[in-house]
């Protein structure tokens, strides 16, 4: 966080490009660094490349009750649609913002039309934590950070203190 490029507009990126060694390369390096800091999403910009490419891997995990499951996808040029306005709150972290959670609303239904590493067009529908997870590596894109979308700077907090207060409490 503070890093300008976090706060770009990516760029588009050209078709061409995809079969491309750099291309590949890039995307290797984003997944090494998601993996490295055993985050489930990790955009572009993260890794110091402003281009409009986002990756998610959801291996069954089970937050709030809510089983979700999303195999290593690659989101290229994406478009997102709210379906439901409505919003839902989970709490938030980033590789950007190491450390530290947030508490975040966002609508709670939306679907996404992108491009896969393929050069593929793909529609996805999701819902829930899923739909969170979505709308918080596209933001990524086009220059928003989750703190952004705080709307209560008291539920902003480290991670250490989340833990300790936030989610023991949940549990217990
Ligand atoms: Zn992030």
């Amino acid at each position: 966080m503070g890093n300008p490029i976090l706060r770009l507009t990516a760029e588009k990126v050209v078709i061409s490009e995809l079969s491309t060694r750099g291309f590949k390369g890039l995307l290797e390096d984003m997944y090494e660094s998601m993996k490295e800091s055993h985050g489930i999403g990790i955009a572009a910009p993260q890794i110091g490349v402003s281009k409009q490419v986002a990756l998610i891997e959801l291996g069954s995990i089970n937050r709030y009750g809510e089983v979700i499951d999303l195999p290593l996808t690659t989101f290229i040029n994406p478009e997102i649609e709210i379906i439901d306005e409505t919003t839902q709150g989970f709490w938030e972290g980033c590789l950007s913002v190491p450390g530290m959670r947030g508490y975040v609303e966002r609508p709670r239904h939306i679907k996404v039309r992108f491009l896969n590493e393929k050069g593929e067009e793909q529609i996805l529908e999701a819902e829930g934590f899923l739909a969170t997870v979505i709308q918080h590596e596209l933001d990524h894109l086009f220059g928003t950070l989750y703190v952004d979308r705080i709307k209560d700077p008291k539920l902003f907090m480290f991670q250490e203190e989340f833990e300790k207060y936030i989610q023991q409490a949940a549990i217990d």
